[in-house]
């Protein structure tokens, strides 16, 4: 009897790992390119950093984190996202304390017990940016614009930009106090949870996945209502800068996020592919305060976004974008003869070294399978090495395309294999 992987979790394998490698990779030097340095933190967290960084009320903390205790009794929690436990990161080590805006990047595997479907996995990788400091429209800006190029760099296309405001702390408790007001005489007709949050964070009752689409969430009363007017210059600014940048936008003013700590400006990228991904954010973001205090820190506000890799992989395949990286094809040793099997491994050491991939057969005796190993990896070239090779210093290089052959020198190898590139 064999295992099977935990539901909700995928093997990434050949070509999809090297795919996800390679998002990784652009996505990281183009952050880089905003000034994001890399962070990397454990997978694993105190629970209190997400109870208190994700917050008590949502449905990340209440249903989906992957908690448990360990030998020594501690409740530990497996990163159910990247923004707790980088404050956390930035608190312990005094990052804050650095002049200036600090800014870095991370990328890794998240945990959720969410229900798996389309777009849906329990373990999923992010790659997130966050910023803290004294964050300005124009770092709103910047940070959406960080996002957007991001995904267009994958060669995403079909992708709609929503933003949203929930104004400061004075805008957002105003807004909840005329959102309580408006669901208290329709409690009834909420789920469970909705009714729940009623009295903890009527906010939360936008994008709920039950309510959210219900015409009673639809008519609920909109942010602009109870926005202060900082607030709502603070919006026009970004939306000012987002115009500037040719990003196109839609206000979306049911966007509230699934955070506890935002404030500001919210936004989610969603795809607009009619396929599996319709209508699902490929990633979100926007600023929060409150969150560094949470954790012991001193009150310095952020902002940051998320992206979803897998997501991003199925857009990119429902858009039939070419594979950003392929297994290199291979230069492929045969050995006619034991000794000259040690002698391809010296040759392969030298070759790996002048970077070319070489692949090898490690127990074959004749030349038959070696290439056929050939011909299975795509190779283009050959090296046959034997005893007349050896005692020549030379190999013969065969052209698998052509079928010609040579005898090269083996001091003139890499200059001949790198003229015919
Ligand atoms: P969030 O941290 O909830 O704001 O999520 C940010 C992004 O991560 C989302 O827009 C998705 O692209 C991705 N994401 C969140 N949850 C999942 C999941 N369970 N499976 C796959 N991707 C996810």
């Amino acid at each position: 009897m064999g295992y099977q992987k935990i539901k909700g979790t995928q093997d990434f394998i050949g070509e999809r790992a090297l795919s996800l490698a390679s998002i990784r990779d652009r996505l990281v030097a183009g952050a880089e390119r905003f000034g994001y340095l890399p962070i990397m933190t454990p997978l694993f967290e105190a629970t209190e950093v997400f109870v208190r960084g994700v917050g008590e009320g949502t449905d990340v903390v209440t249903k989906e984190m992957y908690t448990f205790e360990d030998k020594g009794g501690r409740s530990i929690t497996l990163r159910p996202e990247g923004t707790a436990a980088v404050v956390r990161a930035v608190v312990e080590n005094k990052l804050y304390a650095l002049p200036g805006l600090k800014k870095y990047c991370y990328f890794g595997p998240m945990f959720r017990y969410e229900r798996p479907q389309a777009g849906r996995f329990r373990e999923f990788h992010q790659f997130g940016v966050e910023a803290f400091g004294e964050i300005t429209p124009a770092c709103d800006v910047d940070v959406i614009a960080c996002a957007w190029e991001g995904l267009k760099s994958l060669g995403i296309t079909d992708m709609v930009l929503k933003i949203n405001t929930i104004g400061d702390f004075a805008s957002r408790e105003a807004y909840s106090a005329a959102l309580r007001e408006y669901f208290t005489p329709h409690e009834a007709e909420l789920c469970e949870d909705c009714r729940n949050r009623l009295a903890k964070n009527p906010l939360r009752i936008l994008d709920c996945k039950v309510d959210g689409d219900s015409a009673l969430v639809r008519n609920a009363p909109a942010i602009a209502s109870s926005l202060s007017s900082e607030a709502k210059s603070y919006f026009a600014e970004v939306k000012d800068g987002l115009t500037a940048l040719g990003i196109p936008f839609v206000i979306d003013p049911t966007l509230v996020r699934g955070l506890d700590y935002y404030t500001g400006c919210v936004f989610e990228i969603q795809s607009t592919h009619e396929d599996a991904l319709k209508g699902l954010a490929l990633g979100g973001g926007g600023k929060y305060s409150g969150l560094m205090k949470s954790l012991g820190g001193p009150d310095v506000p952020g902002i940051g976004y998320a992206l979803g890799i897998e997501r991003i992989m199925t857009a990119r395949e429902l858009l039939a974008r070419p594979a950003l990286a392929t297994p290199a094809r291979p230069l492929v040793i045969a050995s006619l003869d034991p000794a000259s099997r040690t002698h391809a491994l010296v040759l392969a050491r030298d070759l790996r070294a002048a970077g070319f991939t070489v692949e090898l057969d490690y127990s074959a005796t004749s030349l038959k399978p070696q290439f056929r190993l050939a011909e299975r990896l795509g190779a283009q070239r050959l090296i046959i090495i034997g005893e007349a090779e050896r005692d020549s210093a030379t190999v013969t290089l065969k052209d698998l395309t052509t079928g010609m052959q040579e005898t090269v020198r083996e001091a003139d190898l890499v200059k001949t294999l790198r003229e015919g590139k």
